[in-house]
């Protein structure tokens, strides 16, 4: 989709587009330096590419960027598919007009957009829009739900079955599984985008993540399926290393991101074998913020640790059962173990939240002694007496000895507190192995002092990395490449 506002621009973006796309759509209403009345001016976009092209110069309440006098921007469109292009793009809304211009049918695309509302009547605008010919009929309607896709999914099939060329999306963060899957279940295209700021409507990927990432060209109704459930989810590396892990053991599965905000609702939905809508073979998935501790009742097992540690961050789908794990205990632990023995080590952990529950918990079910050193000794003594360590307050730490020092918290990630650690140099003399579970940066401030003092230093990219490894191995039997996961990590956060 070329979504550029200067002729010169959008020859450039075409030419580019020729090499990553398999079809190419003009945005003709984002140019602000196009002269809409000469319809022979399109020639010096189309002929940037052998590509098939759709032209479109959208209606400004359809989404348009500018508005355009309908007595030139119709003709121009019509006039210039038959001379220039393969298809027009116009909104059921402008049929009639249409019609009375002539179109060349076969190159008609019939579209309608939403995005304001999730539509409610999908069956009955996909019945209305089928009456008007074209070659081509098209919907983008709003998701604000994961739910709302459903519908979605639901006319592509009925347009499988009806033998229509059809393309049906959900725009927004929730509907991006349409934009991966649509293809898959019979969408004619899907939409990408060059990148994120060149998108054309909310939620759309860019070409490069269709094709690389998600691998759309080779995905089918048989394509194994897995994701990460949250909300937010779009800022997650978790798509990016485990799609590239799948590439390359050449598995015909996909990971995608998936923002759910009702985990009660997604259950019911997509995975409940008597009430689901969703027609996919779901293997599993990653469970992040809010729902580790949540989805807990609705899982039909749980295994040990994840029943112990009370938050589960796997589901596998195994016999139709939802099976809770949690891989965050032992994908903690192993950077560490690479480095060391931890029975009868020293491990001073920092911070009493959700994560240093694994890590505690990790540590002593490798027979180390630990302490934890809080901000807040009230919140957090219930978790020093349920696993029976030392509490102790965050001033104490300057004197700790503990051979290993674990940060938990957040301080010293992007976006929070950059360049701020919490750990005093003092605590560094006697060179501890320092293991900061913050991965953004790589090189947090607390593990370049640590560096400096001539510290062993593990940044929590280990940790993300190996927790991802050991959720792939209980999904799909087979251990993947964790240098390239972590790779793909580094890539997709930037670092
Ligand atoms: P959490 O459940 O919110 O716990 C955070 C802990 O840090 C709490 O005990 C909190 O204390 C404490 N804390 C927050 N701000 C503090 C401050 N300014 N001074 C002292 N203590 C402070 O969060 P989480 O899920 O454990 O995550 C914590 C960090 O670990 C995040 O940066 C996260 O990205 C990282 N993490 C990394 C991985 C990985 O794979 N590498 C995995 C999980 C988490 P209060 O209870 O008093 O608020």
């Amino acid at each position: 989709m070329i979504t550029e506002s200067t002729i010169e621009a959008a020859r450039l973006a075409m030419r580019r587009a020729t090499i990553q796309a398999d079809m190419i759509e003009i945005r003709l209403d984002y140019l602000t330096d196009f002269d809409f009345s000469r319809v022979e001016n399109l020639q010096t976009l189309t002929a940037e590419t052998t590509l098939p092209t759709i032209i479109t110069c959208r209606h400004i309440a359809e989404g348009g960027k500018q508005k355009i006098d309908e007595a030139i921007r119709l003709p121009l469109l019509i006039e210039g598919a038959k001379r220039y292009a393969d298809f027009c793009d116009i909104e059921a809304a402008h049929y009639e007009e249409t019609i009375k211009l002539q179109p060349d049918i076969d190159k008609l695309i019939v579209s309608y957009h939403d995005f304001e509302e999730p539509s409610k009547n999908l069956p009955e605008i996909y019945e209305q829009l089928i009456k008007l010919p074209a070659a081509i009929h098209k919907f983008a309607v709003r998701s604000n739900a994961i739910g709302d896709t459903l519908p979605v999914f639901k006319i592509l099939e009925r347009a499988r079955h009806d033998d229509r060329k059809f393309i049906a999306i959900a725009m927004n963060e929730p509907g991006i599984i349409t934009r991966i899957l649509g293809c898959s279940r019979g969408s004619f295209l899907t939409y990408g985008s060059f990148d994120k700021a060149k998108a054309s409507a909310p939620g759309q990927v860019t070409i490069d993540e269709l094709r690389q990432l998600y691998r759309i060209h080779q995905l089918t109704d048989e394509t194994n399926i897995t994701g990460i459930i949250g909300n937010p989810v779009s800022h997650s590396a978790s798509p990016a290393m485990h799609n590239r892990a799948f590439a390359a053991l050449s598995l015909d599965w996909v990971y995608l991101p998936m923002e759910v905000s009702n985990i009660r609702a997604f259950f019911e939905d997509f995975i409940k074998p008597h009430s689901r809508r969703m027609n996919w073979k779901l293997q599993g998935f990653s469970v992040t913020i809010p729902h580790k501790i949540s989805i807990m009742p609705f899982l039909n097992e749980i295994n040990r640790t994840a029943g112990q540690i009370g938050a589960v961050n796997t589901v596998v789908i195994r016999d139709d059962k939802a099976i809770g794990y949690n891989t965050d205990v032992d994908g903690a632990m192993q950077p560490l173990e690479k480095v060391c023995r931890l029975a009868d080590q020293s491990c001073a952990v920092i911070g009493a939240g959700g994560s240093a529950r694994a890590v505690i918990f990790g540590l002593l079910e490798r027979q180390a002694k630990v302490s934890v050193f809080a901000r807040n000794i009230e919140k957090a003594k219930p978790l020093a007496d349920e696993f029976a360590i030392e509490l102790l307050p965050l001033d104490e730490l300057e004197k700790t000895q503990a051979s290993i020092l674990i940060n938990t918290t957040p301080i010293g990630m992007q976006g929070h507190s950059i360049d701020s650690s919490i750990v005093p140099l003092n605590a560094l003399n006697h060179q501890p192995i320092v293991y900061d579970l913050v991965y953004n940066p790589l090189e947090t401030r607390l593990l370049k002092d640590a560096r400096e003092a001539g510290c062993q230093t593990i940044s929590g990219l280990e940790m993300l990395v190996a927790q991802a490894g050991l959720q792939f191995k209980l999904w799909t039997g087979k251990t993947p490449d964790l240098e390239l996961m972590k790779t793909a990590a580094l890539e997709k956060l930037k670092l």
